[in-house]
């Protein structure tokens, strides 16, 4: 074990189901906290019920999150940013994911490539080097509407803004505006009434793009991946975020944290996860994305895992997240 540590800073975020601000249970440092052989939770549940269940793998009970009720009528959208600066921790395919178990079960959703390396509009079979107008023209030049920039995917009701390399210009470009932080806010505008969920992707970085998702977005979900150092930077995340609740969007708030490429297999996975529910409390979804090879094969097949692996485990967890985001209130 290394002798690495992370200090934590105790974040002043709001509990999504109750707004009220959520305190977390500060200890000493996570590498304190995975030095126990010991994997058993501490805290037993309470009630007789609850002792008879199973723990899930996030050292409680699961509830039964409902099969969400069809809609009459769709948007206003909720709008949601996948966010954390550090990469490949499954912001990318969450965002395909997520949307797609959204969308089948009737939720009309629109993703943003919000990342210049453009993953999530290849990762759903579209060419971006051909295309003539992306979300960059969208952000930096006046004129377009952005109905005519959104393109239909595969799979039924999940619509999408692609993004490719411009993006990355569209930073520099942006810091010269007026109201620079708002402008992806004023281009989603136009289509919230046509959708009930938007999910920005956002590129691994705070900086003004970012910033931009976070102020577009009535919540946050915080991919955060399975391994040693899965905590390194989210107090600095948990800052961003409220420096742009505090000063751009107060009506942001962390919709969850998900534990992303479990392994319930190694202890190490395990305690990673225990450490983050100390931490979190419960802002971690009860739900835990597994790591196996159908997330990388489905994104080479373009797809999301709900039709490349339609009977899977990866693809039923990201039905679970979608259940339990709409259970939360985090989606219609
Ligand atoms: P990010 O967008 O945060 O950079 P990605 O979603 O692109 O992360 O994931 C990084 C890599 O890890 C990709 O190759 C992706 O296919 C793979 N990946 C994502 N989630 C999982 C998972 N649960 N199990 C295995 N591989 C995964
Ligand atoms: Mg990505």
């Amino acid at each position: 074990m290394t002798s690495e540590t992370s200090t934590w800073q105790t974040p002043t975020i709001l509990d999504p189901s109750s707004g009220t601000p959520y305190a977390p249970r500060v200890s000493g440092s996570i590498a304190d906290e995975q030095s126990g052989e010991d994997d058993q939770p501490d805290d037993l549940p309470e009630s007789e019920e609850a002792l008879l269940a199973p723990l899930g793998p996030t050292g409680r009970v699961t509830p039964d999150f409902p099969a969400p009720q069809p809609l009459s009528a769709h948007g206003p959208a909720r709008v949601i940013a996948m966010c954390n600066q550090k990469g490949g921790v499954g912001k990318t395919t969450t965002t395909i994911n997520l949307g797609a178990a959204l969308a089948e079960v009737g939720r009309r959703v629109l993703l943003v490539d919000f990342d210049p390396q453009g993953a999530l509009s290849v990762g759903l079979g579209i060419q971006t080097h051909d295309l003539d107008v992306t979300i960059y023209n969208l952000l930096v030049e006046r004129g377009h509407d952005i109905r005519d920039v959104i393109t239909q995917t595969r799979t039924p009701g999940l619509d999408l803004v692609p993004a490719n390399i411009d993006l990355s210009a569209a930073e520099v470009q942006l810091v010269g505006e007026v109201a620079r932080e708002t402008v992806l806010a004023r281009t989603l505008r136009p289509v919230l009434d046509d959708y009930d969920a938007v999910l920005i992707d956002c590129q691994p970085s705070l900086g003004l793009l970012t910033v931009n998702a976070l102020t577009a977005s009535h919540g946050v979900i915080i991919p955060l991946e399975c391994e040693f150092f899965a905590m390194r930077g989210v107090a600095l995340l948990v800052e961003t975020i409220d420096k742009v609740c505090d000063r751009l969007n107060p009506r942001l708030t962390v919709d969850g944290i998900l534990a992303t490429m479990y392994d319930g297999r190694t202890l190490h996975s395990r305690e990673v996860v225990r450490s983050v529910v100390d931490h979190f409390q419960d802002l971690v979804f009860h739900t835990v994305i597994s790591r196996t090879v159908k997330f990388p094969d489905a994104t080479l097949a373009a797809e999301p895992i709900t039709t490349y692996a339609p009977s899977s485990p990866a693809a039923e967890s990201y039905r679970q997240l979608a259940r339990e985001l709409i259970a939360r209130g985090g989606a219609a």
